[in-house]
């Protein structure tokens, strides 16, 4: 039972304790996992000037930002909104990435203003960027490389038939007007995806990164993108990141030796750093059996982690609750009108209606992703640092249902 219940601890406090003491639905994270994760990608990078980009969208709580950055792990934005966020979170402009795409022009312009590197992912704009600023402002240029990788179709942004960045066949045509006005470019980015397996997919992205990277005389660094992956299931393979890293590392600093200059590497992992950190604990409200399944009627849904139906993700669960006695099969549902399975046919000690459940590698995607999908209320987080649990965010309540909504009086 103490074997059992070590699992379910975060840094000698019980998940079970937390679920009491905050209530559930909760998003709780472990801090200092994520500063081994942290420690561990630069390990695996360290005999080249690595920076950590972390991707933002994926956990972006203030807290967890400020957390990434006395890591010091630099940030990815995706929206001006995620720039105002680290910039609140404490970081400095030259910290942040800015990575839109197909936003409108003001946007850039706004980041331009508030000094944070601009990654350009498309052509028309990489000219308007031209004509506003020239040489004056230095840019980073989002290549698509033509790579189908990730494990799912909604999550490979690299492939032929992607929205994302510039393809690499338009190469001559983006030199042309890096030529035309003499646009600073200092940086060159692929991202191909997520959940992306082993060194030879990176391998490739970097090799067509170098391709086009011999083109540009003023580089500082080379950006990879993010996509590690990370163990869901039990005996899942995930990204041996050491053997990434060597690998990677050593045709980085080919390249660096051919170009004739040392260059900086940089990362943008989202998953890799927040994913197994953190946990939703959720409530059994009801025990169902029909024909077919045993459900477990819990008190979130797709509203709160929406990674099941979205992606077909697996994320392991645990009863708290119960740590002796038998196992049964579940099916593990939310409370959405609608079908929002969590995690079918699973084997978990006997579940009673108000056992707690923890559902696993929330992380990533997890809060960052949910709404107020049936008028629900976004759940509560909390933060495990140093051995103590902090509320790092308030449960909603009714009023915020309301609001922002305009009661015309009928
Ligand atoms: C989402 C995203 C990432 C992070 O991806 P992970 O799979 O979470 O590592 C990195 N870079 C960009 C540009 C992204 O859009």
């Amino acid at each position: 039972m103490v074997q059992n219940n070590l699992q379910f601890e975060i840094q000698g406090v019980a998940l079970l304790d937390i679920a009491k003491k905050f209530g559930t639905p909760l998003y709780v994270y472990d801090g200092q996992k994520i500063l081994d994760q942290v420690a561990l990608l630069k390990q695996a990078f360290n005999t080249v000037d690595l920076r950590i980009k972390y991707a933002t969208k994926a956990l972006s709580n203030l807290n967890i930002l400020k957390l990434m950055r006395k890591s010091g792990a630099g940030v990815d934005a995706v929206s001006i909104e995620e720039v105002h966020l680290c910039l609140h979170a404490g970081y400095q402009p030259e910290e942040i990435m800015y990575t839109p795409n197909c936003v409108a022009f003001d946007e850039i312009q706004q980041a331009v203003k508030l000094g944070v590197m601009i990654n350009i992912d498309n052509i028309p704009m990489l000219e308007h960027f031209g004509t506003y600023y020239g040489q004056e402002i230095p840019i980073c240029i989002r290549l698509n490389p033509h790579i189908l990788a990730g494990g799912n179709a909604k999550i490979s942004v690299g492939h032929i038939d992607s929205k994302f960045g510039i393809s690499v066949l338009q190469l001559k045509h983006v030199l042309k007007i890096v030529e035309a006005y003499q646009l600073n470019v200092t940086g060159l980015h692929i991202h191909t995806g997520s959940d992306i397996l082993d060194a030879t997919v990176f391998l490739k992205g970097a090799e067509i990164v170098f391709d086009a990277a011999r083109e540009f005389k003023d580089l500082q660094f080379l950006d990879f993108g993010g996509g590690f992956k990370v163990g869901y299931k039990p005996g899942d393979v995930t990204t041996d990141i050491m053997d990434v890293g060597q690998k990677v590392s050593e045709a980085f600093k080919a390249f660096c030796e051919e170009y004739g200059r040392n260059l900086e590497l940089w990362f943008e992992p989202g998953k890799f750093l927040v994913s197994e950190a953190g946990y939703l604990l959720v409530k059994a409200n009801v025990v169902k059996s029909t024909p077919a399944s045993t459900f477990v009627g819990v008190d979130s849904g797709l509203n709160h982690l929406i990674r099941p139906m979205m992606y077909d993700a697996y994320h392991g669960v645990v009863n708290l609750s119960q740590t002796e006695g038998p196992e049964r099969v579940y099916t593990i549902v939310g409370y959405i009108c609608e079908t929002d399975t969590i995690a079918a046919d699973r084997k978990l000690k006997e579940i009673k209606e108000g056992d707690v459940l923890a559902i696993k590698n929330a992380g990533a995607y997890g809060f960052s992703m949910s709404s107020n999908y049936n008028s629900r209320l976004r759940p509560a987080e909390v933060l495990v640092l140093d051995g103590k649990a902090h509320l790092i965010r308030e449960r909603e309540s009714f009023e915020d249902i309301l609001r922002h909504q305009v009661d015309i009086g009928l």
